[in-house]
């Protein structure tokens, strides 16, 4: 069985303890992780403080030069990398539309290398015979990254190559349920990296070591990615020492059809964007408004597919959808479930759990369900997707609307100006039409209301990583 150190200064570190990662698609452990602790904590914050005044100095172009090389091992690696992330979140090698192992692995490789070129110039606000008032972004010291299980090495990327970029060291704690590629990325990044610049620890569930990175006085900002419940605590805990946040946190994201689509053609569209990765992603389509003039076909559509999709093992080339991450998430999945057919819920397809010690789901969809069910109301994050009938699209804007998330939304027209227009009402930090969750590593993406705080990628992106700094020197 393959076993996880942590990395410290540059060095790997075990624990006197270990707790197991399990394969989604068997159930059962094919890796042990160290179970860290407060103590590994204090000594990867004390080495990422000691690495911060050299990293932070270096030009910036050593700086682009090194995330580079990151970039090149990741892709020297990306067969290992993506045989990892299959085993550990049961996502296929390839998946749905190509979204899989894959993709995480191609994309960490796209984001490094994108982020590494990225630049936030000086800014000169004034420069006359008075004054010459430049702003500069700085540094801001030890970024701890908290990172969740559906896209584990992706997001780790997400978080760790901006905060180097713009001259901070970082602590990175992955989700207990999926350290494994992370774990092995940290290492290939130390072997270019100076040591104490990336160090990772990792904790059993429950464990004190995301609740004392959080708290520790030595970190100067957090980066989170989860569930809006964890970062409410992280958000509490940071407060006492003024942390910065970047929090992305979850989204019900809703999908509305205009009458004037070609069902056919945009069910395999919403099929796509709402069932990768088994729905397990933050931005995937959860909650889909379809007008009454076409709702029976398309649902008729969407169940088609459903029922066709290949459900298996990642590691098998035909596998479509792998198993859903955890059993805690399975357990929620068959909840929602439950909750709507107490509701009314009509089941066009699947709706129960497949045989086998693995934790699979048939793909479900169900119909004639309206707000004030758990399948509506929450996140579900699982491969059960809620379709809604609406009249008009005052209606269908004003209930994608009612709701705490604003991760993203979507509408889907055959007139893309008046769906741009419709989309503009919507209430999140992104909007696609006919597409959805379709991110890029120049463009920002964040959620709004109690979807998070901040966002990722490009240039506003990487600013979340710095504080302004304005230097006047006067002329006279
Ligand atoms: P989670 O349960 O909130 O866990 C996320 C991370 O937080 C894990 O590493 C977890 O560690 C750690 N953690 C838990 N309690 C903590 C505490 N008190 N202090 C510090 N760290 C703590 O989320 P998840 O279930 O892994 O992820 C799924 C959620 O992430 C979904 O809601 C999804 O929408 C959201 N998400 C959002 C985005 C976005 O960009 N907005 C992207 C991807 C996912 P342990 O696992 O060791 O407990």
């Amino acid at each position: 069985m393959k076993t996880i150190s942590m990395l410290i200064d540059g060095q790997p570190v075990v624990a006197s303890q270990h707790f197991p990662v399990i394969n989604p698609a068997t159930g059962a452990a094919f890796a042990e992780a160290a179970a860290g602790d407060a103590t590994h904590v204090d000594a990867a914050v004390a080495a990422a403080r000691r690495a911060f005044a050299g990293w932070s100095a270096r030009p910036e172009g050593e700086r682009q030069a090194l995330l580079h090389a990151v970039g090149a091992a990741i892709e020297a690696h990306m067969p290992e990398l993506m045989q990892l992330v299959t085993l550990e979140t049961g996502k296929p090698l390839n998946g749905l539309g190509g979204v899989g192992a894959g993709m995480e692995v191609g994309g960490a490789m796209a984001w490094t290398h994108v982020t590494a070129d990225l630049a936030l110039p000086v800014e000169v606000i004034q420069d006359n015979a008075e004054a010459r008032v430049e702003v500069h972004r700085k540094a801001l010291g030890v970024v701890a990254s908290i990172t969740p299980w559906n896209w584990p090495l992706m997001i780790a990327i997400w978080h760790v190559i901006p905060a180097l970029r713009a001259g901070n060291t970082v602590v990175l704690k992955p989700s207990e349920l999926t350290p494994v590629a992370t774990a092995r990325f940290v290492e290939l990044a130390n072997a270019i990296l100076p040591p104490g610049v990336l160090n990772l620890v990792t904790g059993a569930a429950g464990s004190a070591v995301g609740p004392a990175l959080v708290a520790h006085p030595g970190v100067a900002k957090i980066i989170f990615t989860g569930s809006t419940a964890t970062g409410r605590k992280i958000m509490a805990s940071a407060a006492a020492s003024l942390k910065r946040l970047t929090l992305e946190l979850g989204g019900n994201d809703a999908g509305i059809v205009l009458p004037d689509v070609d069902v056919k053609a945009v069910a395999e569209k919403l099929f796509a964007v709402t069932f990768h990765n088994n729905g397990q992603t933050c931005a995937c389509l959860k909650r889909l408004y379809v007008h009454e003039s076409i709702y029976e076909a398309l649902c008729a559509e969407l169940a088609r597919l459903a029922s066709q999709a290949v459900v298996g093992d990642g590691l098998l080339p035909e596998t479509q959808l792998g198993p859903v991450q955890n059993a805690m998430q399975l357990a929620k999945i068959e909840e929602f479930a439950a909750d709507a057919r107490a509701h009314g819920g009509r089941f066009l397809c699947g709706g129960e759990r497949l045989p086998g010690s693995g934790y699979f789901y048939a793909p479900t969809i169900v119909a004639d369900l309206v707000e004030g069910c758990r399948l509506v109301d929450e996140e579900q994050f699982g491969p059960i997707l809620p379709v809604i009938k609406y009249r008009d699209i005052d209606e269908a804007v004003r209930r994608a609307n009612d709701n705490p998330n604003g991760l993203g939304g979507s509408v889907w027209s055959a007139d893309p100006a008046a769906a741009a227009a419709i989309g503009r009402r919507l209430e999140c930090g992104s909007v696609w039409i006919n597409q959805h969750g379709a991110v890029q590593p120049d463009a920002p993406f964040g959620g709004i209301k109690q979807s998070g705080i901040g966002v990722g990628f490009g240039e506003h992106g990487l600013a979340e990583f710095t504080s302004l700094q304005t230097l006047k020197i006067m002329k006279s």
